[in-house]
């Protein structure tokens, strides 16, 4: 068992409470000490554990072992660059490997781990610590470049350390996670949840799977963050306000309990949740399904007591997250049992893993992209690495027995792909003797949602992907903040777009769902429905709230009204009409509502 070691650290005087801000990304607020991740070597502090005498032995061992990946990680690299016909000068990475083998270094972490008991990581962290300390002393421009360097591979090793699924890294008190890259899943994932309660970045879109998730499990994000070094150290007391893009920095004790007076709507969501575990319909009669998207088996009871329909997406690539390697087919069925088994009879459709893009798990062979979300992600791969998908196919159909499933395919481009893929599930499916599922298209790719008729005799269901459609038909990088102005659900000519889809859907009889961000987001709500959506698949959080609005519209009447998207010229006409269609229809309605944003 690790203890939490003593927290005293030597106090230099830290400054008085100050402002910086940046770019909402999820909203809400949250307190806690900055936690680095990146390139920035992390103080001890709160964060320092240690161990017994009996874990010295199995850390060091670790110690090895993570030396030795990251020098293959560095060899590949090499061997990529150079190949490459780059002008790139790799000799930086030999020092790296140097540093890596440098005797000094290993025997001081070897000593921190063995007579001070710290844990491998803050074994790291405080040798790294004091190796850079030495070299930024020295002043001049070549020691600071080797500082650079040992923050480089310090974090390196650190990174493995919650990448290999051993462990996920605890906290002893709340942190506010502080990025000095993009952010990505794993931030997330990697670390215990419940001890993270904001997050800032240098980067990061609304609709970054990084933000999604973190959407879900509740914690505020504010992105682009400029000179956070400069301004935060780790371990400083942070506040963050995302409703605002606030981030205030050593906050004062009044600044701290004004917040703490804050609820963010809990009363009002424990009421709608209340309210809201039966079906809804208009008050015209409609009945719409109001689904969950799902990202981790326990994210299922959580659907479940918000009174979800049932599921309409499960990210099911997040298996792979925190592992050494491709799950085994029993690892599959376990992890869709625990799904189906809380979804009680109702439907629940499993999307095959979208590797890639932002979501590349750390064992697999990825290569180099300029353009990942662009390259081989999802289909792609499944289409030439058969033996993946036929793990995941199999034990799907294994754990979907006797439960109402469907399987859903992602960024499917053509109709060959389509029915290629359909002909290698039908053929697992007879192997195993097992019906064949139920299966539809996540349309997500322009060429895709554009020729929509013809897929149609093809498929069972479909489901429209906004967040990666959006940035396609825009070029505008979800993961990117600076280009989010030009990424936006309520761009006229997105809109028609996803008019023209619903209307396809619903004359040739196919059910259809919209499981991207837009469809969580109360403002689009009456949009949908008036623009004949009936199945919503939303974060968890939201389903009450979507319900709620639901309730309280009827679907003739915004049927007729939003038939004006088709004469609207700008985004910010939408939003403006928007916005007075929902104060028209729905009052004093939204004003009460809890909203995780
Ligand atoms: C989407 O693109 O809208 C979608 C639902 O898939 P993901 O967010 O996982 O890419
Ligand atoms: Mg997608």
């Amino acid at each position: 068992m690790k203890n939490t070691a003593d927290k005293t650290v030597t106090k230099k005087r830290s400054p008085k409470e100050f402002v910086v801000t940046g770019e909402s990304v999820v909203s809400g607020w949250g307190y806690g000490k900055a936690y680095f991740i990146g390139r920035a070597v992390q103080q001890q502090g709160a964060s320092a554990v240690t161990i017994s005498q009996e874990e010295v032995g199995t850390e060091i061992i670790r110690f090895n072992e993570i030396r030795d990946r990251a020098k293959k990680d560095y060899q590949k690299l090499i061997h990529d660059l150079s190949s490459d016909e780059t002008t790139i000068d790799v000799s930086i990475l030999n020092i790296y490997e140097l540093i890596l083998d440098d005797p000094a270094f290993i025997g001081q972490v070897v000593e921190a781990i063995s007579v001070k008991l710290y844990d491998l990581e803050t074994s790291i962290r405080a040798v790294s610590n004091d190796i850079i300390k030495q070299f930024e002393s020295a002043g001049t421009p070549y020691f600071k470049e080797r500082a650079g360097d040992m923050v480089e591979v310090c974090e390196k090793l650190v990174s493995y350390l919650h990448s290999d699924g051993s462990r996920t890294k605890t906290f002893a008190e709340p942190v506010v996670l502080v990025i000095l890259r993009t952010f990505t899943p794993t931030d997330i994932l990697a670390y215990d949840r419940s001890k993270i309660s904001a997050v800032i970045t240098v980067s990061g879109g609304k609709t970054s799977h990084a933000a999604i998730l973190a959407r879900s499990y509740n914690i505020p994000v504010i992105s682009d963050l400029r000179n956070i070094t400069d301004r935060i150290k780790p371990g400083y007391e942070i506040l963050v306000d995302a409703d605002r893009g606030k981030v205030y920095v050593q906050p004062s004790a009044q600044t701290v309990s004004k917040y703490k007076l804050q609820t963010h709507g809990e009363e009002a969501y424990k009421k709608l949740k209340a309210k809201w575990n039966r079906p809804v319909y208009t008050r015209d009669g409609v009945r719409i399904e109001v689904l969950a998207n799902l990202s981790l088996p326990e994210d299922a009871r959580e659907a479940v007591e918000n009174g979800a329909d049932g599921i309409g997406l499960v990210r099911t690539e997040y298996l792979l997250s925190n592992r050494k390697d491709m799950p085994t087919e029993a690892a599959h069925i376990s992890y869709y049992k625990e799904i189906l088994d809380q979804c009680r009879g109702k439907h629940c459709v499993i999307r095959l893993m979208d590797i890639g893009g932002d979501k590349i798990p750390q064992f697999f062979d990825m290569p180099q992209e300029f353009n990942p979300f662009m390259g081989w992600r999802a289909i792609r791969i499944f289409l030439e690495r058969k033996e993946i998908f036929e793990t995941q196919v199999a034990a799907i159909l294994k754990a979907g027995k006797g439960h109402d499933y469907s399987i859903m395919i992602p960024m499917v481009t053509t109709l060959q792909e389509w029915l290629e893929a359909k002909v290698f599930i039908k053929r697992i499916a007879e192997k195993l003797s097992m019906p064949m599922p139920r299966c539809g298209v996540l349309f997500e790719v322009p060429l895709a949602i554009l020729e929509m008729q013809m897929f149609m005799k093809e498929i069972d269901f479909a489901s429209i992907g906004t967040n990666d459609l959006i940035q396609y038909l825009s070029a505008a990088d979800r993961n990117n903040s600076k280009v989010n102005y030009l990424y936006n659900p309520v761009e006229p000519a997105f809109l028609r777009i996803i008019k023209n889809a619903i209307k396809i859907a619903n004359d040739n009889g196919k059910p259809l769902s919209i499981c991207g961000e837009m469809a969580g987001h109360p403002l689009h709500t009456i949009l949908l429905v008036g623009l004949g959506l009936r199945r919503f698949s939303v974060m968890p959080r939201n389903v009450p709230l979507i319900k709620e609005i639901i309730a309280n519209i009827n679907s003739a009447e915004v049927a007729e009204s939003v038939s004006h998207i088709n004469v609207i010229e700008s985004m910010d006409e939408t939003l403006q009409w928007l916005k007075n269609l929902n104060t028209r229809l729905l009052g004093d309605v939204m004003k009460k509502m809890p909203f995780m944003g």
